[in-house]
């Protein structure tokens, strides 16, 4: 399912009972990680389906230097279906993430700063929205899981670490550092 590509979701069906309530059940599934993306493939259903949302409270280990180096604001919640980037900016910036699928590790990520995605929303209408920092960081996680990637598939591989061992030794070096120590 994690590697499979998701099939495309019809603006009827969107609005309909069941994807009205997987819908909810990804947010609670997302809120009870907690999360800050979760795609329908990682609740075992193969459909172009993503909710995001990310709380000012989840950002309280960060540092305010953090905070602003990652371009990280709260999102409120939202759900995306048949989400297609169309642009994204050329400058990268490289931070650990991790994935609720792969849990308990994370690894260094390089991602563009800035993207525009084009999606359907809850209610099935067409948006298109532009998202830096964080929040394109997620989404363009989030819309690889609909494409069967995971972030293992994007990161630097010799960085790949538990998170407890992260906290333990990395957690006052910014990205550059570990890539500079790593090589
Ligand atoms: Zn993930």
């Amino acid at each position: 399912m994690l590697r499979g590509r998701a099939r495309a979701l019809w603006a009827d069906e969107i609005r309909g009972p069941e994807i009205q309530q997987l819908i909810l059940d990804m947010r609670d599934t997302m809120r009870a990680a907690p999360g800050v993306g979760l795609a329908a493939p990682q609740v075992g259903r193969a459909l172009q389906l993503a909710v995001i949302e990310d709380r000012a409270e989840y950002h309280g280990k960060l540092s305010p230097e953090q905070v602003a180096a990652r371009g990280r604001a709260p999102v409120e919640f939202y759900a995306l279906a048949n989400p297609e980037i169309v642009w994204r900016s050329e400058d990268n910036a490289t931070f650990f993430e991790g994935c609720l699928s792969v849990n308990g590790f994370c690894a260094l990520v390089p991602r563009v700063m800035q993207v525009r995605v084009k999606y359907l929303d809850a209610a099935g209408a067409p948006q298109t929205l532009e998202a830096s920092g964080w929040h394109a960081r997620i989404l363009q996680h989030e819309v690889d899981h609909l494409q069967g990637t995971l972030y293992i598939d994007r990161m630097l591989s010799r960085t790949f670490t538990t998170v407890e061992n992260l906290g333990r030794h990395w957690k006052e070096l910014v990205a550059g550092d570990v890539i500079r120590r790593l090589r």
